[in-house]
């Protein structure tokens, strides 16, 4: 199938080019989660939007361990994976919506595998109608909404749904807590005296 490709696909096609080695061996740090479009990192695996996406909302719910296989992964790995699916699904019900989904993992180069040497689930919104007559006729399918929006709409779901906070709620509350010590370690001052600093002469350094 072709897609029409909105323009902001080619800076991701051109960072494509750049990265070396597997796209799914995640790094430890989160620094890079939001440009990566990591949504949710879980304790044996992760969920990554997809960068070439079938429809809006395609995401990808990978282990850790670099395997080619699902039973190559330990149990608790595997269960891990459906745990995160599940919540990958809450999570896009909740907020774009779907009508279904396709779900599924492609083994192996021959069953369209893009990246086989590193295990990965496809979660597929659906809608009816998205195979619409462009798809039909031509082969080609309209993304309609842009990545980085959808990542950031899905991001808040989840944190939401895993009732973790977001960082600009961790900021205020930290300035909160800045502007509250620095309220109760303020000496309180009579009316008309002097500030220890005026008291000494001496100008605060
Ligand atoms: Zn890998």
């Amino acid at each position: 199938m072709h897609v029409i490709w909105a323009p902001w696909r080619m800076t991701y096609v051109k960072d494509a080019r750049k990265l070396a080695g597997c796209i799914f061996c995640l790094k430890r740090t989160t620094r890079r989660d939001a440009a990566r479009l990591v949504l949710h990192r879980g304790q044996h695996g992760f969920v990554i939007m997809n960068r070439y996406p079938y429809n809006s909302g395609h995401l990808l719910i990978a282990p850790y361990a670099h395997v080619k296989s699902l039973e190559l992964l330990p149990a608790d790995c595997a269960l891990d994976l459906i745990r995160m699916t599940n919540l990958s699904i809450r999570v896009l019900q909740q907020t774009i919506k779907p009508e279904g989904f396709n779900v599924g993992f492609n083994l192996g180069q021959v069953s369209g595998a893009g990246i086989e040497a590193h295990l990965h689930l496809h979660l597929v919104p659906r809608w009816n109608g998205d195979t619409n007559f462009m798809s039909l006729l031509a082969e080609t399918r309209v993304i309609p909404e842009h990545l980085q929006a959808t990542y950031r709409k899905l991001r808040t779901a989840f944190r939401l749904a895993l009732n973790e906070p977001s960082p600009a709620a961790g900021l205020r509350r930290m300035h909160a807590a800045g502007a509250g010590a620095r309220q109760r370690t303020r000496p309180k001052r009579r009316r008309g005296s002097k500030s220890p600093a005026r008291r000494s002469g001496k100008t605060p350094s």
